[in-house]
């Protein structure tokens, strides 16, 4: 761990580790619920100290850390596989294709990251409890994490959630509390009870930590790459944290001098939850009206971190796109045909927005493109199910076999 102080990315305050805990004490008492989160706090490490202690022919990754390791819970996450993925960059137009899978994390999705930070930070503090707000996977990864930590974990989940999330977090012994609502209202109530009940917030961007963690995912994306820099990662987005994580990686890499240039950004969203992605391309913040899609992890009317997600597509010289729930369904099933990875919605978005990209010609066929799929395919399966014919059940004989498949190729 290398020292480090926290400073505010809307007033550029600087404060002690342990002076703060949420958003900048100035800026987040303008914060109400329904609006991006203001003052959101960012860990800047002493740049002097990390160009000592980071060498990159005998990297060790942990001078990247917030927290020491010696409060690390015994959960094994990250470590996720970086693969060459030709077929798809052929049927993409992308020469240079690689996909980093974080549906391979424990709890099949790169939420796993943040929740482990943070409850390394819950052992640090001496808190038994941590309460999160989340569309499904922040939930089933604090869940599960904290099962493996011997934490209590109190989770506000819309009761619209896919099954398999919600079945995550009551087999690993979470207090679930499902509301009748949406993420945003989910958001907004476990603040309120974190404010009157205690226990340690975990909502992404309010705990400057759950970017800390969800930025372990850049340090192994250029570390797999054989040390050198992407020229474009794709990254879906929901509130942004991810995205911000993935940037403040390669600032952090930058700020140790090992790296001069950073990967330019491709943010992707689902057409109707785009409110960072409109921003980004007007500048001006509005929520996304009715942010109903198929992708359940990056639905949010209000992105918390919108501020930060556009800052970090604008300084990377990124770009941004918005993509269908068809276009989100066809990538799905072109991603497994063509590398035997089932990726959930949200996940599949990247891939999506790739194609996207590459048709406006921002992308170049020899670009080395890194695509990050957030989640496993298993967190939903029924939308998957939509969009493929089980067939019906065949007589066990072989003449009902070779009918069935004449009937097939007919
Ligand atoms: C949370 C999540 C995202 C989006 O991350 P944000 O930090 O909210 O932008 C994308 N895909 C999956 C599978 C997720 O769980
Ligand atoms: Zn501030």
């Amino acid at each position: 761990m290398t020292p480090f102080r926290y400073t505010c990315t809307l007033c550029g305050r600087s404060y002690a580790r342990d002076e703060v805990r949420y958003l900048c004490p100035e800026c987040g008492t303008s914060y109400r619920p329904g609006m991006p989160l203001h003052g959101v706090l960012e860990a800047t490490f002493d740049a002097e100290a990390l160009r000592r202690s980071f060498d990159p022919s005998q990297p060790s990754w942990e001078v990247f850390s917030a927290v020491e390791p010696e409060y690390y819970p015994a959960y094994p996450v990250g470590g996720t596989p970086l693969s060459p993925a030709a077929l798809l960059g052929q049927a993409i137009g992308l020469d240079r294709l690689f996909l980093k899978n974080d549906g391979a994390n424990p709890s099949g999705s790169l939420k796993d990251r943040a929740s482990f930070l943070m409850v390394a930070e819950a052992n640090r503090l001496g808190e038994s409890t941590i309460v999160t707000a989340s569309t499904g996977n922040a939930a089933s990864a604090l869940a599960a994490v904290c099962a493996a930590a011997g934490k209590k974990a109190v989770i506000f989940v819309p009761s619209t959630a896919p099954r398999a999330k919600l079945a995550q977090i009551l087999l690993y012994g979470a207090t679930l509390v499902p509301v009748a609502g949406t993420y945003d209202d989910a958001f907004a109530l476990s603040l309120a009870y974190t404010t009157h009940e205690g226990g340690l917030n975990r909502n992404t961007a309010y705990h400057p930590l759950t970017i800390e963690g969800k930025k372990t995912v850049g340090l192994e994306i250029f570390a797999q790459s054989g040390m050198k820099v992407p020229d474009v990662i794709a990254v879906s987005a929901g509130d942004g944290v991810i995205l911000h994580g993935v940037h403040k990686a390669f600032t952090d890499l930058r700020a140790a001098g090992s790296i001069h240039s950073l990967p330019r950004l491709l943010c992707v969203q689902a057409a109707t939850s785009d409110a960072i992605h409109r921003y980004v391309t007007t500048g001006v913040y509005a929520d996304a009206a009715n942010p109903v899609t198929a992708a359940d992890s990056i639905s949010v009317r209000t992105p918390s971190n919108a501020h930060m997600a556009r800052r970090a597509v604008v300084e990377s010289k990124g770009m941004s796109v918005t993509v269908t729930d068809d276009e989100i369904r066809s990538a799905q099933a072109l991603l497994a045909r063509t590398t035997g990875i089932f990726a959930e919605p949200a996940a599949a978005t990247a891939v999506a927005g790739l194609i996207r990209a590459q048709s406006t010609g921002w992308l170049g066929r020899g670009d080395h493109v890194v695509a990050l799929l957030t989640g496993h395919g298993l967190k939903d399966v029924d939308f998957a199910l939509k969009g493929a014919h089980v067939p019906e059940p065949v007589a066990p004989d072989l003449d009902a076999v070779r009918a069935f498949l004449a009937g097939k190729r007919a």
